[in-house]
């Protein structure tokens, strides 16, 4: 395979966030959000625009009626009813007479008329004092956004769901709630132009096992429906029009690729212990309820983290505590007697409900998100915590709670646990003692007041995605300082190893269910500094346990030793790279 572009294909370069090759007909789905144009149109060009306008408007119509009628049938009526108010926008003379006027007066495009009046109607919901006037604010957001997308021709995400023909599937962005809707029958792969290795889209495509590129710069500009590509997720490759060799090497690749996984597969019911005999507990990551079977499938001991989160996402109402209460019982009973830990809810920073009031921020990963937002809106945290504690009854369940930074969140989630329980005895409804309530560890203020965390809770499960955006400033999904978004910076290297000593001194075990811990490179040096748990994503577990089987932990514990002396992270990254290829260099032969 040649990262050089023969003669008539055309190779763009992003970021590999999820393997696998593909190749197929791109499917364009939505170019860079850049600003709608504004267009200069002559006096009898009017018309036309007022016409493209009234169909851009009865398009949506038609597509909020069908979303309206596949909820109403998945969810019923209640929750279909949410899109009354949508139509309702869509229908308000006062602002398509606006919007008209605006062309005719101005002699403007429709779109560039619309954003402007629809812009105008937003602010001033979003400013009114009352709380109902301000979530029609959102709704006018996303009515706004697909009559844009009618008028700029732009794919309707909510299309993805109808596709005839496989394709590869080119976007600006995804959004994470969109990427959990991809029919893996249909969609073969996709890049974005945006996009990094930890946001929660990349996650979500390893989960799913499709293949992804991310941060492919402007390649929704370059590319076209309908052009065949091959997309390469292990080096983050798109080549378009690839050449016979191309081709030829791919599949080879291809072929390295299912030997490897047939013998990956053998292992997959032994434990995961070292060369000099160390027991680690390799767990796996899930989104869905629905991912307990392959957590089986894979070999993991359990589920160390449960993202949550998606159980409110990709519907217009929260899901009940009763809804709840079914998807983890469902999980535990299926892992039983195994652990599942459920984080609870992360909503926030990549991860929206548009129906819910979550006003847009200028910083959302630094704003009002998981834990800040469960303990303001404490009846959605309530619904969730007595959830988790009914289903403790049939299994074997932890709980974590995300985004600690010191010890008054602690006090305050344990507080409204606690009032839990007791509202639940009062009821005498049954619940279970959850045995086991951890901290994540993913900000640099718990990991520095991590002994009064530690004394109070029975783990800490570190969230290095987090933890390396917040100690390094670097933004998670921001593709132009990806390179500065390094595991292996002496920085993040100490901040691991000061949140297991203050776990050792306080006698609970440390675990790592961020991206670092499912990446082969890293996983020595984790090791070596005394890590216990491991919590990997599904597809990542075989690799996981493979290299741990030919790992020496007294060779990790000398590598810890010497990044933990060590000024330079690319000197760590060399290091860390040279053990893990020369124990298990089969794991490294899809790169180039
Ligand atoms: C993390 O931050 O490492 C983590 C596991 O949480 P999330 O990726 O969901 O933010
Ligand atoms: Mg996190």
């Amino acid at each position: 395979m040649s990262e050089h572009a023969r003669s008539g294909e055309k190779i763009l370069r992003g970021i590999a966030v999820s393997g696998g090759v593909c190749r197929g007909k791109i499917l364009l789905l939505s170019k860079a959000r850049e600003a709608v144009p504004r267009l200069q149109i002559s006096e009898p060009g009017l018309p036309l625009e007022i016409q493209r306008l009234e169909q851009a408007l009865t398009r949506t119509r038609q597509q909020l009626l069908e979303v309206q009628r596949k909820v109403n049938e998945a969810m019923g009526a209640k929750d279909a009813s949410i899109f009354d108010a949508h139509l309702l926008v869509l229908e308000d003379p006062t602002l398509i007479d606006e919007v008209t006027r605006v062309i005719q007066q101005q002699k403007i495009n429709a779109e560039y008329a619309f954003q402007q009046v629809a812009e105008k109607y937003g602010a001033t919901l979003s400013a009114m004092d009352d709380e109902y006037l301000r979530e029609r604010a959102a709704d006018m957001r996303d009515v706004t956004s697909r009559v844009l997308d009618n008028l700029l021709g732009r794919t309707d995400e909510t299309d993805l769901g109808r596709l005839e023909e496989p394709c590869i599937i080119i976007s600006y962005d995804l959004s994470p709630s969109t990427t959990a809707l991809l029919d893996r029958k249909k969609v073969l792969g996709f890049g974005t132009d945006v996009g990094s290795k930890t946001s929660h889209t990349a996650i979500m495509a390893r989960s799913l096992q499709i293949p992804a590129v991310v941060g492919l710069h402007d390649a929704s500009k370059q590319l076209k429906t309908g052009q065949y590509v091959l997309l390469d997720g292990y080096n983050g490759l798109v080549v378009l029009s690839p050449t016979d060799q191309t081709l030829f090497e791919y599949g080879q690749l291809v072929r390295k690729q299912v030997n490897l996984q047939e013998k990956l597969q053998d292992i997959r019911d032994e434990p995961a212990i070292s060369l000099d005999g160390v027991r680690v507990t390799l767990s796996a990551n899930i989104e869905q309820a629905a991912d307990a079977e392959n957590v089986r499938a894979c070999g993991a001991e359990g589920v160390g983290l449960f993202r949550t989160e998606y159980l409110y996402l990709n519907r217009e109402t929260l899901p009940t505590e009763e809804e709840q209460f079914q998807a983890y019982r469902k999980v535990a009973a299926a892992l039983k007697p195994h652990p599942v830990l459920i984080r609870t809810l992360d909503l926030g920073g990549d991860k929206f409900i548009s129906h819910l009031w979550m006003p847009q921020e200028l910083n959302p990963f630094l704003g009002w998100r998981a834990i800040r937002f469960c303990l303001q809106e404490r009846d959605i945290f309530r619904a969730q915590l007595r959830a988790i504690l009914r289903a403790a009854v049939e299994g074997n369940i932890k709980m974590m709670y995300p985004m600690i930074s010191g010890l008054d969140e602690l006090t305050q989630a344990n507080a409204l646990l606690e009032e839990c329980k007791q509202q639940l005895q009062a009821e005498k409804i049954p619940f279970g003692e959850i045995l086991e309530i951890g901290a994540m560890i993913e900000i640099p203020s718990a990991v520095l007041t991590a002994d009064s965390l530690a004394k109070r809770v029975k783990f800490f499960s570190i969230g290095t995605n987090d933890l390396i955006q917040y100690s390094l400033a670097v933004d998670r999904l921001n593709e132009k300082i990806a390179h500065l978004y390094e595991p292996t910076h002496p920085a993040i290297v100490r901040l691991i190893r000061a949140t297991i000593e203050a776990g050792q001194r306080n006698g609970i075990w440390v675990g790592v269910c961020g991206e670092m811990a499912g990446d082969p490179t890293m996983v020595p040096l984790l090791l070596g500094m005394g890590v216990d748990e491991l919590s990997v994503a599904v597809s990542a577990v075989p690799q996981i346990k493979f290299l741990i089987r030919r790992l020496k932990i007294s060779e990790a514990r000398e590598l810890a030793e010497f990044a933990l002396n060590c000024e330079s992270g690319s000197e760590i990254l060399a290091r860390s790279q040279a053990l893990a290829q020369r124990i298990a260099p089969g794991l490294f032969e899809n790169q180039n």
